[in-house]
């Protein structure tokens, strides 16, 4: 009689599709299974690169990802002008900067866009002047001080009864716009007083930075500031401006500043379908997802919708060093 062999019995391998075998049903091609002139052709095709950093150059806050400082360095030493779009505001930029020399690479501040600069230079492009009250990582606070706005002070202290909780809350301080970006220590009290903040004056800006649903740490998804955003926005019946990856507004402002006359000679590298690939196609980049961060060949099985389905797929970004003649 046939032995039949049970999924229980298959190895990992077996039950993994090859990226060959996605590539059928998919659109996206792997670098890999490309011909000496595909690839050729292909890295003529861009001379700007859109850069994601965690997931792509970084592992977590500290690790650089393997060989991939080397890759980013040939890409630059082969003429391709390279533009890091991170939704990451948490690390002091002149830590990044640190982070990046640390691993070789010549990084200038203004090389860098991440909603904490975004949302500066959008609120002075409006000429805002105001109280700001954020619910975001004191770094990112820093980069509004730095640039010449007033942040309000959060009361830090916890909650515990009715009348702390009303001083936590309301305010007279004239408030002129809200931000919700990450912020590890968020409250409900904090979003409470972003709502009434919102409530009680309609002229109040609502701004939001990173607005993703999950960040990666440590290899693991956690809830990112999207679904706190999303509160805001529901109970305040606001619609907050997102000016990270992949707001429409963001990308309205990237394009402008960096004037991108031909588009699709640039190629967008990201480590996410719904940040990454996504925001890259909006702008009319083309993509290319790396899986080293968020994204495993499990989730390219998915139903993935047209702007979330990249055109190239590499296993890391180390594997394009030395790649191209
Ligand atoms: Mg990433």
């Amino acid at each position: 009689m046939e032995h039949k062999v049970s999924s229980d019995e298959k190895s990992f391998a077996e039950l993994s599709p090859t990226l060959k075998e996605l590539q059928i049903s998919k659109s996206f091609k792997h670098l890999n299974e490309l011909t000496p002139k595909e690839k050729q052709d292909f890295f003529d095709s861009f001379d700007v690169i859109l850069c994601d950093c965690d997931g792509v150059i970084f592992q977590s806050l500290h690790d650089v990802l393997p060989g991939s400082t080397e890759a980013i360095d040939y890409l630059k030493r082969q003429g391709k002008e390279v533009i890091y779009v991170t939704n990451n505001s948490i690390i002091p930029i002149e830590a990044q900067l640190k982070k990046f020399q640390k691993c070789g690479l010549e990084v200038k501040k203004h090389e860098i866009v991440h909603p904490a600069q975004t949302i500066s230079d959008h609120l002075k492009s409006i000429q805002f002047d105001g109280l700001i009250y954020c619910v975001t990582s004191e770094a990112f606070k820093a980069v509004l001080r730095e640039e010449g706005f007033q942040v309000v002070e959060q009361c830090t202290t916890f909650v515990h009864s009715l009348e702390e909780l009303r001083a936590a809350i309301y305010s007279d301080d004239p408030v002129k716009a809200v931000i919700i970006d990450v912020d590890f220590n968020l409250s409900a009290s904090k979003l409470m007083r972003a709502h009434c903040h919102l409530k009680n004056n309609p002229d109040c800006l609502f701004i939001a930075g990173a607005a993703d649903t999950l960040i990666s740490l440590d290899g693991k998804d956690v809830i990112g500031p999207g679904p706190y955003i999303s509160v805001v926005e529901n109970t305040s019946k606001r619609k907050a401006l997102i000016l990270g990856k992949p707001g429409v507004a963001l990308r309205d402002i990237f394009m402008a500043k960096y004037n991108f006359k031909e588009p699709q000679r640039g190629l967008f590298i990201g480590d996410s379908l719904v940040t990454d690939v996504r925001f890259g196609k909006m702008c009319g980049f083309q993509t290319l997802l790396v899986l080293s961060g968020s994204t495993t060949r499990e989730d390219l099985q998915s139903n993935l919708q047209e702007m979330e389905t990249p055109d190239y797929v590499i296993d890391c970004l180390a594997d394009i060093n030395g790649y191209f003649s």
